[in-house]
């Protein structure tokens, strides 16, 4: 048995899945390709908030990944979406922290945006992490959470990998406008499920899903909680060692995709429950 044939849909994050940083993963190009050909649906996930799915999509592109701005879906997307179904927009105003493709994104749900001192009157905060972030920012930010407004964040990553080590990431700088404003954003981003409800909406049914990520605290952390099987690979940020150390049990360990079309695929079946396995349990 391979571990593709269990399901029709994969939920991929993109991050130490399918690339790190620039380069794609081993067997990444060819396995992805196997999995369309068998008509597996594939949507890709990343916390990133700094591109937009069409970027994503072109950096796949480059990487010889096919894969259209449908088939991902970012942080950023999801938290734009989640606003859309459960606010009334109509006259209302949001003050972005985050970069411009974020703030597109919230455009387009029909939300005006404020600039400067002006977002210290918005009704909504969005925080999403970018290079640009600034003491204003925060400022403006705090004043119109203070104010009233409804605060939102696209992910808590507090780091992310970059060519010198562990930078901050959005986390980092929302954990300054929470503890200036006093509140705590909804976010979106994986393990919160509102990642996984919009990628459900997308799919025809969460029948035999799987999400591939690589790391435990997100991505099979937020698998489980909205109940899809999980598969942890072995090419990002978890190593081998740190899984029995784990309270948070991944169904599947792979070292790398080429082992989701093995056929004596390394499937390693981490214990789920322990219950019966006691010495003295029945036959
Ligand atoms: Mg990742």
């Amino acid at each position: 048995m391979k571990l593709v044939d269990l399901f029709d849909h994969f939920l991929i994050d993109l991050d130490g899945v399918v690339y790190v940083g620039d380069k794609p993963t081993v067997g990444a190009e060819e396995t992805l390709k196997a999995l369309r050909q068998f008509g597996k649906r594939l949507i890709f996930l990343t916390n990133d908030p700094r591109g937009s799915s069409r970027d994503y999509s072109e950096k796949l592109k480059k990487m010889n990944i096919q894969a259209g701005p449908d088939d991902v879906i970012t942080s950023g997307m999801a938290i734009a979406h989640y606003i859309k179904e459960h606010y009334q927009l109509n006259q209302k105003k949001a003050y972005v922290v985050g970069s411009p493709a974020l703030k597109e994104e919230i455009e387009q749900i029909g939300i005006k945006l404020s600039q400067g001192e002006d977002g210290r009157k918005a009704d909504f905060v969005i925080v999403g992490g970018h290079s640009e972030f600034h003491y204003e920012e925060l400022k403006y930010a705090t004043l119109a959470i203070r104010n009233g407004a409804h605060f939102f964040a696209t992910n808590r990553d507090p780091v992310f990998p970059a060519p010198e080590g562990l930078v901050p990431g959005t986390g980092a700088i929302l954990a300054s406008i929470e503890v200036a404003s006093g509140k705590k954003a909804i976010t979106a981003g994986k393990p919160e499920p509102i990642m996984f409800e919009v990628a459900k909406k997308v799919l025809s049914s969460q029948e035999r899903t799987a999400i591939i990520g690589d790391r435990l605290d997100t991505d099979i952390v937020g698998g489980k909680r909205v109940g899809i099987k999980t598969i942890l690979v072995l090419s990002g940020s978890t190593k081998q060692d740190e899984i029995p150390k784990s309270e948070i049990k991944p169904d599947y360990v792979i070292n790398d995709l080429r082992d989701l079309l093995k056929e004596q695929a390394p499937i390693t079946k981490p214990q789920v429950s322990n219950k019966s396995e006691t010495p003295n349990s029945k036959p």
